[in-house]
């Protein structure tokens, strides 16, 4: 694949922003904060995570509903299967859709916390396939589902992997996000292998900026995501130095993003874990920069 190209020569890519709903009063004003001050930076949408086994649907829908209320930003809700049937699932779909959102990330999640593996709710949709099929039935949204360039942990295979993403298409998704990656070349090697199986839609890679090392070693371990050698030499010696590593970390995240600009890749959602500094950095270094909030949006 290319190389860097000329900075000036690229146009800011698309973007969108994740965050995750608040447990406590002082992180819901740590992610206002943060939301307010991406919020210039005019991304495509928002999403806002959905935790695991549904735990945290109701702060997930008044974080979600607010943002409609409250900012000029897109919101997408994310849902998924796990504990709940088919009914209780459509139900909160159909409290977004009146709620005025319109995106939802289509999952299946995981398996609660001391399960061995994930089982189906006997009444409930058994996959993330399952689930599009569902909410189409539901209401127009626009749905986007999860996608694996290094295949997702308990796949059968990465072939059966790339099935269950055409079937989520299939099923009436318009977007995938992939989960996060460190290395390129094996997301521009998905890309490739989609466009082999026939999809066509875009296919947005998942960027995390890396704030502390040693602890998304481990997460990506348990999210099957690989953590380069030359990452372990990048962050070498910082482990007690965090503005060192937070510098590091917005260079090495701008480089991923415009060697896969260079190869056409022109969309790109970022994991923000509801910490705004990297991402506005890494969106200035890309071009991106505050334009002035549409009037006409109640501000608090
Ligand atoms: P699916 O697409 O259903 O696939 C899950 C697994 O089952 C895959 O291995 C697939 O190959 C296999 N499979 C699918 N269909 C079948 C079948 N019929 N028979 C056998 N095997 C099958 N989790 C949360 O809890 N909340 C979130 O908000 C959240 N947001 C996420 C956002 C993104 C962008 C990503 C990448 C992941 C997110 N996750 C979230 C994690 C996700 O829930 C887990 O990765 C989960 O294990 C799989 O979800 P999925 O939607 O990819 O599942």
């Amino acid at each position: 694949f290319g190389g860097l190209p000329n900075f000036a020569e690229l146009p800011p890519p698309k973007l969108s922003f994740e965050f995750f709903p608040p447990k406590t009063d002082a992180l819901e004003a740590q992610l206002w904060s943060c939301i307010r001050r991406l919020e210039p930076l005019r991304p495509c949408f928002v999403s806002v995570t959905y935790g695991a086994g549904g735990t945290t649907q109701a702060r997930t829908h008044a974080t979600v509903a607010r943002i409609v209320k409250e900012t000029s930003l897109t919101p997408a809700a994310h849902l998924t299967c796990v504990g709940a049937s088919r009914a209780e699932v459509d139900e909160v779909a159909r409290g977004y859709w009146d709620a005025g959102v319109r995106h939802i990330v289509a999952l299946r999640g995981d398996a609660p916390a001391g399960a061995e593996r994930y089982e189906p709710h006997p009444e409930g949709y058994a996959y993330a396939a399952d689930l599009v099929a569902g909410l189409t039935r539901i209401a127009p949204f626009e749905i986007s589902v999860a996608a694996y360039p290094e295949t997702h942990p308990t796949a059968l295979s990465s072939d059966h992997d790339l099935d269950n993403l055409k079937r989520k298409i299939d099923a009436g998704a318009t977007r995938a996000i992939t989960q996060y990656f460190f290395d390129s070349e094996i997301f521009l090697r998905f890309l490739d292998r989609c466009a082999a199986a026939g999809i066509t839609l875009p296919i947005v890679p998942g960027i995390m900026p890396v704030s502390n090392f040693n602890q998304m070693k481990k997460f990506s371990a348990m999210c099957g995501a690989g953590v380069p050698t030359w990452m372990g030499r990048l962050f070498e010696g910082l482990d007690e130095d965090p503005e060192t590593r937070r510098m590091v970390s917005v260079i090495m995240a701008a480089e991923q993003v415009r060697l896969l600009q260079a190869n056409g890749v022109d969309e790109f959602h970022f994991y923000t874990l509801n910490r705004p500094d990297l991402v506005y950095a890494i969106a200035h270094i890309l071009g991106a920069r505050p334009e002035p909030i549409p009037p006409g949006f109640p501000r608090p």
